[in-house]
């Protein structure tokens, strides 16, 4: 039985091995570039000078209502106008019994058959004095306003859609509205769907393709001097990374944003995201400094800037930048390399959760019809 325990074990260790990443740290070349003036101008904008009113965003409340009405005015003046199905930037959608929330929902028509949908979630978790939505989702709303801006200044080769979830944080509902409402022609056609969560933050930076963990730096790094490459297929070992993986936390974080909805939709995703996935399930970085290990009860600007400075706008902006270069290169543009690629194998949380059990089970039934052999042959 020792011997069976030891190989299983070393199984299991290979596996994790096999499957665990290392990650750098990314900073942005120029802190004081103009893209992190400008996210700094825009958190004083929309967030700063509202303070009082959009404190408080969680799903369905005034706030949330107050901050979707500031972002359909952004939309505008970028001069986005409203999707197809939709009358207005915005569109509602009931959470409970006597409650509503909205996504912001904007459209640059480049009149072509095929779109990227780039987004963010726009409410937060709230707890007066500890928790304003800074960092989840305040840095993702602002890093995909900068996108939005730029993209919509240079010709693509397809339509862009801007998107501003509402009622994430209590189950992804502003996503899988806004996919369940969108109509086929559209959703046949997503390119890409790119989603910011909690991007400003941390002390590295992340990013998801589809369900699969990957380390941000030496990919992101090789995006941008052969994209086309090494933007490659998506991970068809998904079953398996997620099970034995030791990064399994990169994939319940992954799969805990909007993101989640369009991969359960078979829908190409990239997600990014900041952090320290290595310490304390991702949250490292806070207690470092003494704070709460919950990040959603340090979440206020002067915490959030006090523990990491210039870093929060820099890591906004290396990731809009990066997007951006990679959005507008004429690889990606003039190509639909990302269409009809996802080889759709779903395994929802609770799929994976259960196929644990089960294998769990499987272990420990052989191991009882081992040792009952066992004794019977000894008996004998
Ligand atoms: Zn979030």
């Amino acid at each position: 039985m020792r011997k069976i325990s030891f190989i299983f074990l070393a199984f299991l260790i290979s596996m994790c091995f096999s499957f665990s990443t290392t990650n750098n740290t990314v900073r942005a070349d120029n802190p004081e570039s103009a893209s992190i003036l400008e996210i700094k101008q825009l958190i004083s904008e929309i967030y700063i000078s509202s303070l009082d009113e959009v404190k408080n965003r969680t799903a369905g409340s005034h706030g949330e209502s107050a901050f979707a009405d500031i972002l359909s005015g952004k939309l505008s003046e970028m001069g986005l106008s409203f999707l197809p199905e939709t009358e207005s930037f915005t569109q509602s959608f009931s959470i409970s019994d006597n409650k509503t929330s909205k996504n912001v929902v904007g459209f640059k028509n480049n009149n072509s058959e095929n779109y990227v949908v780039i987004g963010a979630h726009y409410d937060s978790i709230y707890l007066e004095g500890l928790s304003y939505g800074f960092n989840d989702n305040l840095s993702g709303v602002v890093g995909t306003l900068q996108l939005a801006k730029k993209l919509s200044e240079v010709n693509l080769n397809y339509n862009i859609i801007v998107v501003f979830y509402g009622a994430e944080e209590v189950g992804c509902l502003g996503s899988k509205y806004f996919l369940s409402q969108l109509s086929s022609e559209i959703k046949n056609n997503i390119l890409l769907s790119v989603n910011f969560d909690s991007i400003g933050s941390g002390d590295k930076l992340y990013y998801f393709h589809t369900d699969y963990p990957t380390q941000y730096g030496n990919i992101i790094d090789s995006f941008l001097s052969q994209q086309t490459n090494s933007f490659n297929k998506p991970n068809t070992n998904r079953l398996f990374s997620s099970l034995f993986n030791n990064d399994l936390n990169y994939t319940t974080i992954s799969l805990n944003s909007d993101n989640s909805s369009y991969i359960k939709q078979g829908i190409n995703s990239l997600f990014f995201f900041a952090g320290d996935l290595d310490t304390n399930n991702g949250l490292g970085f806070f207690e470092k400094q003494g704070y709460s290990k919950i990040m959603h009860n340090t979440d206020t600007e002067q915490v959030n800037i006090s523990v990491f400075g210039d870093l929060f706008y820099e890591n906004i902006s290396a990731i809009t930048d990066l997007c951006f270069n990679l959005f507008a290169d004429e690889s990606f543009n003039e190509s639909n390399f990302y269409a009809g690629q996802i080889d759709v194998i779903l395994y929802s949380d609770w799929a994976l959760k259960i196929l644990g059990v089960i294998l769990i089970a499987l272990i420990i039934t052989g191991f009882y019809i081992f040792v009952n052999l066992k004794d019977k042959k000894k008996k004998q």
